[in-house]
């Protein structure tokens, strides 16, 4: 009972910061998107899918979770945005105080920020960052089980994308198995299948985010 009152604490302190964080996106009309899925299923490609184009059009930046590394965080900012690295030192997923500093860091005169978050397809889902979206992500290789495996991530999403899917006959991955369960436990989420490293399938994906980025410029 107890460790239950303390992990309910620590987030209701989250969703605090994490709703600070949304007012400040909100009063700089930047439309933020969390990005969560296990690690190696492809988020870091698909951030430089969405930079690559988008950068000539709208203000970009990217806030990057990682353990211990600065990998991805390098490959984001090779392609000319502002980006900042957390480094959560062995935490494995991203919560609202991370955001909130690293916000400090970064310009806010801005259209999009993409939010990283640590590879992990558990906690990331539990701790709200004050983002307007959230994707995720799901690659063939991974295997075709996971949607049931970790339903709270799948039920916190607005799009699931089922990534790698080029390869999907090669590593026995049932596509549609896969759609009719997201559908089945999520029924609001948008789904669309892609290979992010081919550039393959991306279109409604980033018309999607094009519409909610013209959305929060508006609102
Ligand atoms: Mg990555
Ligand atoms: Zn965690």
């Amino acid at each position: 009972m107890k460790r239950i009152v303390v992990e309910k604490k620590i987030l209701e302190k989250n969703d605090d910061i994490a709703n600070q964080i949304r007012k400040t996106l909100d009063s700089n009309h930047i439309f933020g998107l969390n990005v969560m899925s296990s690690p190696g299923a492809g988020k870091t490609t698909l951030i430089e899918r969405m930079v690559e184009i988008f950068k000539s059009k709208y203000k970009i930046a990217a806030i990057d979770g990682d353990l211990d590394t600065q990998r991805d965080a390098q490959r984001i900012a090779a392609l000319g945005i502002e980006t900042v690295q957390i480094n959560t030192s062995g935490a494995c997923h991203l919560d609202s105080s991370m955001v909130y500093k690293a916000l400090n860091d970064i310009t806010l005169d801005l259209d999009l920020l993409i939010i990283e978050n640590v590879g992990n397809l558990v906690c990331p889902a539990s701790f709200y960052l004050g983002t307007h979206k959230n994707v995720v992500l799901i690659s063939t290789p991974e295997g075709d089980d996971k949607v049931k495996k970790y339903p709270t991530m799948f039920n916190v999403a607005d799009v699931v994308l089922i990534n790698k899917t080029d390869i999907a006959q090669f590593v026995k991955f049932d596509v549609e198995k896969v759609e009719n369960e997201i559908k089945e436990l999520n029924p609001h989420a948008l789904i669309y299948k892609i290979s992010a490293l081919k550039n393959d399938g991306l279109e409604p994906f980033l018309s999607w985010v094009e519409s909610n980025i013209v959305s929060v410029k508006n609102q």
